[in-house]
């Protein structure tokens, strides 16, 4: 432990089954909890792994819906959730990314039906109670146990096909949960422990990964690092990363995990004078400055650099940097204008992160 004596630890409960060929386990988990009906979730790009999942359940398999799409809009989950009740479902299967997951989220929130997930990528959001949801166009978080999945199975296997360029940033958007995890408020020596384990396994998967996708270490690295920044996410408040990307995947509508790779190095930089021991501890694992290590990993793995490359209009800096202002939140280092606006002009140019 280190200079942090007195500190609050939220747990989640939650089953995790780790490991390669673990869906196999599905039919089990079931029976454990008492179900016999299952409703499998998926997108409409992963309907065939939501059937080959109903082929595994036999009788305990109800349906399908594979309708999940981004953020959570609530018409679908209206939608799922009669379908659920249409075919007296008992528990909810989602097999996917964060899409999926937080669909079934939002039917449990509605129906108290237990879930059993399995993450397809990295985005982490199975360890967590909290959900967002779109309501004509406006998304809204709340954070309640109710949407906390009691069953989490992660199966090597179901990320082997994630695309390349989806790993790397999809990767990069969990190592930013463990990495706002270490200066959040209610940081802890627990979680601390688990995010610097998490950066590690992602810093070293995600580059074999880029160059070797069906390389299953790194496969396997990089899923237990997401599912520890997932409980860093699900534990611990977020701060100027995590807000900088709502705000500005909101206004512009950027793509979620590309916006996080995009924006982590600079909200670091911003905040690296506040934090000398969290730099220190990430200059440790990363093995050299953290803030260009972040850069130099996103690069690395083929990731795009700049916020300009993936949708964000030139006059939006000044109105995405206003829009961070209006709302204030906990950070370490104060909010000042003009450095936010610098952070986010250089995030959308490409540049590499300044420290000032
Ligand atoms: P996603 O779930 O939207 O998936 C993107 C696309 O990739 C989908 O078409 C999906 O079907 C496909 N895909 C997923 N896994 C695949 C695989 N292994 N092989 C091939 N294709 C695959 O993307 P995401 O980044 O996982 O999730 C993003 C969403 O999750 C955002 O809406 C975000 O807000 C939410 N999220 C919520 C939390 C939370 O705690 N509530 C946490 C993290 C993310």
């Amino acid at each position: 432990m280190r200079n942090e004596p007195n500190f609050v630890y939220v747990g989640h409960p939650a089953r995790v089954i780790f490991g390669f060929g673990t869906t196999r386990r599905l039919p089990e988990e079931l029976t454990r909890l008492g179900a016999k009906r299952a409703l499998v979730l998926s997108t409409p790009a992963q309907k065939a792994e939501a059937e080959t999942l109903l082929a595994l359940l036999g009788s305990s398999g109800a349906g399908i819906f594979a309708g999940a799409v981004m953020h959570t809009p609530v018409d679908v989950s209206e939608s799922a959730t009669r379908h659920a009740q249409a075919l007296a479902a008992d528990v909810i299967v989602a097999v996917g990314g964060g899409s999926t997951i937080g669909l079934s989220k939002a039917i449990a929130l509605r129906t108290d039906l237990p879930q059993v997930v399995l993450p397809t990528t990295y985005a982490g959001s199975e360890m967590t109670p909290i959900i967002g949801q779109t309501d004509k166009g406006v998304k809204h978080t709340q954070t309640t146990l109710k949407v906390l999945p009691e069953v989490v199975i992660y199966d090597v296997e179901q990320t082997l096909g994630l695309p390349v360029g989806m790993s790397g940033t999809s990767g990069m958007n969990a190592m930013a949960h463990a990495i706002e995890a270490l200066y959040a408020r209610e940081t802890n020596p627990v979680i601390s422990a688990l995010a610097i384990e998490a950066v590690r396994s992602l810093a070293r998967a995600l580059p074999v990964i880029a160059g070797a996708p069906g390389d299953r270490d790194a496969r396997a690295d990089a899923l237990y690092g997401a599912w520890l920044c997932g409980i860093c996410l699900g534990s611990v408040g977020m701060a100027l990363h995590h807000k900088l990307c709502h705000t500005l995947g909101g206004s512009f509508d950027l793509p979620h995990a590309e916006t996080h790779t995009i924006l982590l190095p600079h909200a670091l930089a911003y905040n690296a004078p506040a934090i000398p021991a969290v730099m220190a501890r990430l200059e440790a694992v990363l093995g050299a400055e953290p803030c260009g290590a972040l850069f130099d990993l996103a690069r690395a793995i083929g990731a795009p650099s700049a916020l300009s490359a993936i949708g964000m209009p030139g006059d939006g800096i000044e109105r995405a940097a206003a829009a961070a202002l209006a709302n204030p939140y906990w950070n370490p280092r104060p909010l000042e204008k003009q450095g936010i606006t610098d952070l986010i002009g250089r995030a959308f140019s490409g540049a590499r992160p300044v420290i000032a």
